[in-house]
């Protein structure tokens, strides 16, 4: 097939300044971690240094989380709904103007390409931000309480992060919150804070009383001792399942809330009735978008057995033309990992596939010398058995599995721990409400994968976590029928 030659397209990074080293964002101003300690963030498609973060300690969270339930008790838990959304809206909008800024540091810090970050990410994070304003005046018509009088917040809520949408999860945690009269200290991922740093300055840019909103950073440790802190309400996570289960089990037994947004091994079903082509465009869509660092991601294509080779050829020929390299360059489709470690897990899960008998492929491609990157792959002739259909990859790495019926592709589908997505592509809409019927998972796209919107809540069923975020069903993590604290 003709390839069409690309000249390097690069987006500027003079817009964004990154300062040679961060503190943490507590009361409202950057200071200093009481232990002193430090860690480097890279970028990952370069391994360059970006800038020294600072590494709190138990009591810099204790800090925080004082900071929090003072601006709770003293402003935020006080003011209208009116006024709250007032804070919001402004956020939103200084999110849009910001948002170039906001996507070039997005992918200089996790290596994502720039069409993604400036076209989903970021836009979607300014999306959140203004539906929740919408939201924040209107809570007691909301039907939150069934009956029971205006929903109250709840208080501190305490928010862990991961680093593959580290903007958007930012947005799907502070802004429901702030909404519901909340004041939250947040978490970024150790390997992606720079954009949570950068929201602390328009917390300050919007005049958000201080300490509504407080960003520490730090790794599990830090993580830990939020979890643990007596004075938070609530915890709102999302990250890994093996996390996910530590959090749940620290909290058992507390008064402490919890939202657990956790891992996922979503089946992406196409029917020999499905428009193939456009199928094709979901496969890639649903497993490349974002390296595959989604946790709703297609990792495993069901395939109709009599369109397999149809489908398999169409995909090998559609993948010879995606384009893997500088995340900077407008025209990549495919960036960095995100980090070695990740990288790590990619390539052993990867060799245990192949070990274990599944066929490995990828197209031809160049990939750069420096820094961490991983070419597109698909396995084929894949068994249920076999670790790459039961266990996240957590990157671009696709299983290929076939059914003939769809009583067979259900029980397939459903043969995981997890119940995050999936994604049904047949021409007939009856399947579909079938399918969706019997899928067991949180979210069901039909001939499309990926979509996500504000409006519509978004989590899982079995070991991919509990709560809902996005939503009405969103708000209702967020507030209580009963008194205030
Ligand atoms: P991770 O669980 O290792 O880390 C997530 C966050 O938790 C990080 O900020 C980390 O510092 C923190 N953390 C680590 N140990 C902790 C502890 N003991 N206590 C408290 N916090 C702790 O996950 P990850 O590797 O950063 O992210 C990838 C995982 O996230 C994948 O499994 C993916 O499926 C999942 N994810 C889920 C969703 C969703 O909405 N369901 C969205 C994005 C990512």
């Amino acid at each position: 097939m003709a390839k069409f030659e690309y000249a390097p397209a690069p987006e500027s990074r003079a817009i964004v300044d990154i300062h040679s080293s961060y503190g943490l964002f507590i009361g409202g101003e950057f200071v200093e971690s009481a232990g002193g300690g430090s860690f480097k963030t890279i970028n990952p498609a370069t391994e360059e240094v970006l800038a020294d973060i600072s590494e709190a300690t138990t009591e810099d969270v204790d800090r925080a989380v004082k900071a929090a339930r003072t601006a709770y008790r003293g402003v935020w838990g006080r003011i209208s709904g009116a006024d709250r959304g007032k804070y919001l809206f402004r956020i939103a909008r200084i999110l849009q103007e910001r948002a170039r800024e906001f996507a070039v540091l997005e992918t200089i810090d996790n290596g994502k390409p720039i069409k993604e970050s400036r076209d989903v990410d970021i836009p979607l994070a300014a999306a959140h931000f203004f539906y929740h304003a919408g939201w924040a005046d209107k809570l007691e018509h909301a039907g939150l309480t069934g009956g029971g009088g205006a929903p109250r917040p709840l208080g501190v809520v305490g928010q862990v992060i991961p680093w593959n949408f580290p903007m958007l999860m930012l947005a799907w945690k502070i802004a429901p919150a702030l909404a519901c009269g909340n004041t939250v200290v947040l978490k970024p991922a150790e390997t992606t804070p720079l954009t949570a740093l950068l929201f602390a300055e328009v917390c300050q840019q919007a005049d958000l009383p201080a300490g509504v909103v407080n960003i520490i950073t730090g790794a599990g440790a830090t993580g830990q001792a939020l979890t643990e802190h007596p004075d938070v309400d609530k915890l709102a996570f999302t990250g890994s399942t093996e996390v996910g289960k530590a959090i749940a089990r620290t909290i058992a037994g507390t008064r402490k809330k919890a939202t657990l947004e956790l891992g996922g091994k979503a089946a992406n079903i196409v029917f020999d009735d499905a428009p193939i082509d456009q199928a094709v465009e979901g496969i890639v869509n649903g497993i490349f978008f974002n390296q595959g660092h989604v946790c709703c991601a297609g990792s495993r294509l069901l395939v109709q057995e009599s369109v397999h080779d149809e489908v398999i050829s169409k995909l090998k020929r559609r993948l010879g033309t995606v384009r893997v390299g500088d995340p900077l360059d407008k025209n990549t489709d495919l960036g960095a990992i995100n980090s070695a470690a990740q990288l790590d897990q990619i390539r052993e899960l990867s060799a245990v596939g192949e070990a274990e008998g599944a066929e490995r492929w990828s197209p031809p491609c160049e990939l750069p010398g420096k820094g961490f990157w991983f070419p597109p792959t698909v396995f084929t002739n894949v068994a249920q058995t076999h670790r790459i259909a039961q266990e996240e990859v957590f990157g671009p790495v696709l299983s290929v599995l076939t059914f003939r019926t769809p009583q067979e592709a259900v029980a397939k589908a459903n043969n995981t721990p997890y119940g995050l997505s999936a994604g049904v592509w047949t021409d007939k809409g009856s399947r579909i409400l079938w399918m969706a019927d019997q899928l067991r998972a949180g979210v069901v796209w039909a001939n499309t994968f990926n979509k996500f919107d504000p409006t519509s809540p978004f989590g899982g069923f079995k070991e991919s976590g509990y709560g809902r975020e996005g939503g009405l069903h969103g708000l209702e993590g967020y507030v209580t029928s009963g008194g205030d604290r």
